[in-house]
């Protein structure tokens, strides 16, 4: 089987992610996406059982979002925020404000998400400074959590489990404590920001799922007693909702299923369908008006130069209207129906540790796994799109998947798991 020179020449000159470049296998040569598949320069195809890290909810290739986006290229690609604003940021930011809880009413829009969470946190630590309290600059961040992978993002992963750990040393040292799921933990927890609180700013957490740190669930509770222990302590709560948001766990964001308003909301990942790369830090009004002020000093001292990108708000505005149809609240209740059926027999076979289900998230935890490599070129034989996060199986698809493809998603889920 030849590859393509494109293929060939370029593999030595590309730095891949998250990659061994020695041992890893080869990267994939994908020429064309339709659907939940993808396209291979041989003509295979496979069923996608990630979405393009879930970016990609309405499958690829949207003739609405691609429409939108195509009319705005040829208006106006994109020009300099400082100074200046368009149609397509305007509707975003209104909609978004709408869409959200509460007075989460204040929308900064950046391009990546690592970037919304370096956002947030800034956002925290000089919400603190403008309103003249010393010394609050730290934050609190969970066991499991994943926030991105810039410098700041990293000290608020999880330092241990995360793949930030061999950086330990050289960053600033963040409180990182256990989610309050029981009696025992919140009794912990309190205690850990009692000890503590003078010296934070804010409390990070991505709700209901811990997502690239290992799928793992919690109840709304655990965001219920955040809320309150943020309170109790003068701290903020920056909710991560850059997996969880845009319907993937059954409700638009995974912070309605806790009742509860963070102080500044983080999104990105499927905000524009996984078309083009957007973020946003949204921040209610009390943050807000920490930074209202005759005092120059007192401003936001953030602007990527690609923010507000035009053509990733038309991407986005698109993929709002496709959210507004409301269809999505059944796609996502069939995924979810799907993911239970087909994954739930994993349930009894040996080397796993634990299948669940929430929303269009489907995760088989094995006990171990030794080559990794191998798992994933397992996975391909079954014509599928599928990359454990180490020992986690996990899928992720669009909520418009067609059930055959589905059904071949768990299927070769089940019998690679069967197989080990
Ligand atoms: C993916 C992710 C990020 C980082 O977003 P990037 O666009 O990769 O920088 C941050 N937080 C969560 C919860 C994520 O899933």
């Amino acid at each position: 089987m030849s590859e393509p020179d494109w293929l060939v020449e370029g593999r030595p000159h590309l730095w891949r992610p998250y990659c061994q470049m020695k041992t890893a296998n080869p990267a994939l040569p994908v020429v064309a996406t339709r659907a939940a598949r993808l396209v291979l320069d041989d003509g295979r195809e496979l069923v996608d059982g990630i979405a393009s890290w879930w970016t990609a909810c309405w499958g690829y290739n949207h003739p609405h979002i691609a429409a939108a986006v195509e009319a705005q290229l040829r208006t106006m690609p994109h020009v300099m925020f400082g100074g200046l604003s368009h149609e397509p940021a305007n509707r975003l930011a209104t909609r978004l404000a709408k869409l959200l809880p509460g007075d989460l009413d204040h929308v900064f829009l950046a391009e990546s998400g690592s970037v919304s969470v370096e956002i947030a946190m800034k956002m925290a630590l000089q919400f603190h400074i403008n309103r003249g309290v010393k010394g609050r600059t730290r934050f609190l961040a969970f066991r499991g959590g994943y926030h991105g992978d810039t410098l700041a993002t990293m000290t608020v992963c999880d330092p241990d489990e995360g793949m930030h750990s061999l950086f330990a040393g050289a960053m600033p040292q963040q409180l990182i404590g256990d989610l309050p799921r029981d009696a025992d933990s919140t009794a912990a927890l309190e205690a850990l920001v009692a000890a503590h609180a003078h010296e934070l700013a804010a409390i990070i957490v991505e709700p209901l799922v811990q997502g690239a740190g290992g799928m793992l669930f919690h109840p709304p509770e655990v965001l219920r007693t955040l809320r309150r222990i943020a309170d109790d302590h003068g701290l903020l709560l920056i909710l991560d909702e850059i997996f969880t948001g845009f319907g993937r766990t059954g409700t638009m964001f995974a912070m309605e299923q806790a009742g509860i308003v963070p102080d500044v909301a983080t999104l990105s990942k499927a905000l524009t369908g996984g078309t083009m790369p957007l973020s946003a830090a949204v921040a209610r009004r009390p943050v807000f008006e920490a930074f209202w002020s005759d005092d120059a000093g007192a401003a936001l001292m953030h602007g990527p130069t690609y923010m507000a990108h035009a053509l990733a708000c038309a991407a986005a505005n698109a993929s709002l209207d496709l959210f507004e149809g409301g269809g999505w609240r059944d796609q996502v209740a069939r995924v979810s129906a799907g993911l239970e059926a087909g994954l739930g027999p994993c349930r009894e076979m040996k080397g796993v540790r634990d299948v669940r289900v929430l929303g269009a998230i489907g995760v088989v935890e094995l006990e171990r796994v030794d080559d990794l490599e191998a798992l994933r070129r397992a996975f391909l034989a079954h014509h599928v799109w599928v990359r454990p996060l180490g020992r986690v199986v996990y899928l992720t698809p669009s909520f418009t998947i067609s059930d055959a493809d589905l059904a071949q998603l768990t299927g070769a889920v089940r019998a690679v798991v069967a197989g080990l």
